[in-house]
């Protein structure tokens, strides 16, 4: 955890400045390892990437503009050689996540030391159905030992799966499982791209009927339960707030918030090109973004974004809801809290991540 108190204050005053980006999602590859159904980067691979130098001066503009948060994810960003460099020189300034489908975590476990959070992506407890979501036999056994190693060594990991039709049913049992052995979670919820904009920057997610949510009471359930669990356990990474947006997305379906992209958020391709969220066209070069952040031309896309509703990806939808100086000390603060309860979990202790599934295969 690189939580210094230099790095703590100045994170303080970036979260209470107006006018400037809170989160910032950076897909460094579009290479990938893996064949996730429901997931089009592996199918459109594309081994162009930014080189280190440019990645950091890029991280610099971001700094620049008071961003707090940047998220390193890909394809697969542990498949570039450089990442323990672009993972320290991030780490300096930002509350820096990694994303990892946990293939690699254990081979790359020393650049990930200076990671603040690193998410592994699992999808169920049962080996065979998470692999056939990722589409690669193993996934699952590699993943959950990545996710007990890097607990063991005392690196910040988080279980982040995708609710989907697939594992609805089981999530429950899912949260309480990692719970027990003191892993946080992070959850993503099934969207897939559905954009009318001809020239969105890259497409993730394609409409895919086994993972669509048909189940509604059984979601608007699921978020009851999370909303209980939270209260009693720190580490559900969502807010209340956020789970009960989603609950009435269920329910009656209510969009109760306002999309944010390039307000709060927006993204970073592997080039370089700046859009508000993945499924619109770049707007504007990282290097070029000092000035565009403050220009006509983002002012009226903004307006633009504000009025979409064309997805629902649980981190956008997370960096909507939390968009103002109020919500950026909300996160501060779960975000503190979490990493006082990182930094307070006896690191003698082995997680134990061994379940009744795991020991089966
Ligand atoms: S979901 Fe992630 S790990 Fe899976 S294919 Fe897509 S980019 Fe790769
Ligand atoms: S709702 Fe927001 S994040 Fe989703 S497609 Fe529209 S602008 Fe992008």
């Amino acid at each position: 955890m690189v939580m210094t108190l230099e790095k703590a204050a100045s994170i303080a005053i970036r979260s209470l400045t107006p006018n400037r980006p809170y989160h910032v999602q950076w897909m460094l590859t579009r290479r990938c390892n893996y064949n996730c159904k429901g997931c089009d980067v592996w199918q459109e691979q594309d081994g162009r990437e930014l080189s280190s130098w440019e990645i950091k001066r890029g991280l610099d503009v971001l700094r620049e503009l008071g961003a707090i948060e940047v998220v390193l994810s890909g394809g697969n960003p542990l498949l570039r050689d450089d990442i323990d460099e672009i993972i320290e020189y991030a780490s300096r300034s930002f509350i820096t996540t990694i994303y990892d489908n946990g293939s690699m975590a254990v081979e790359k476990i020393d650049a990930l030391r200076n990671a603040d959070f690193v998410a592994i992506s699992i999808d169920s407890l049962d080996p065979a159905r998470n692999d056939h979501i990722k589409g690669v036999k193993g996934a699952w056994k590699k993943a959950m030992q990545a996710v007990e190693k890097l607990h063991d060594e005392g690196i910040s990991v988080t279980v982040s799966p995708t609710i989907s039709q697939l594992n609805l049913y089981e999530i429950a049992d899912f949260t309480r499982f990692f719970l027990q052995k003191g892993i946080p979670l992070w959850y993503c919820l099934y969207s897939y791209d559905s954009s009318e904009d001809l020239g969105q920057i890259f497409r993730i997610g394609k409409e895919n009927d086994e993972f669509i949510i048909t189940d509604r009471e059984a979601m608007v359930k699921l978020c009851d339960f999370l909303i209980e669990m939270r209260r009693k356990n720190g580490n559900i990474f969502m807010t209340t707030r956020i789970l009960k947006a989603i609950k009435d997305l269920y329910l009656r379906d209510a969009r109760t918030w306002k999309c944010r992209a390039l307000q709060n958020f927006f993204m970073v391709d592997h080039l370089g090109r700046v859009a508000g969220c993945h499924l619109h066209s770049s707007v504007a070069s990282i290097f070029d973004l000092r000035h565009a952040w403050h220009s006509k031309k983002f002012n009226s896309l903004r307006k633009i974004y504000s009025d979409c509703t064309q997805c629902t990806y649980l981190c956008y939808i997370f960096y909507s809801i939390h968009g103002s100086v109020f919500g950026n000390i909300k996160i501060a603060q779960e975000q503190w809290k979490s990493a006082k309860l990182f930094l307070r979990r006896d690191k003698t202790k082995p997680a134990n991540l061994t379940s009744p599934v795991l020991k089966s295969y």
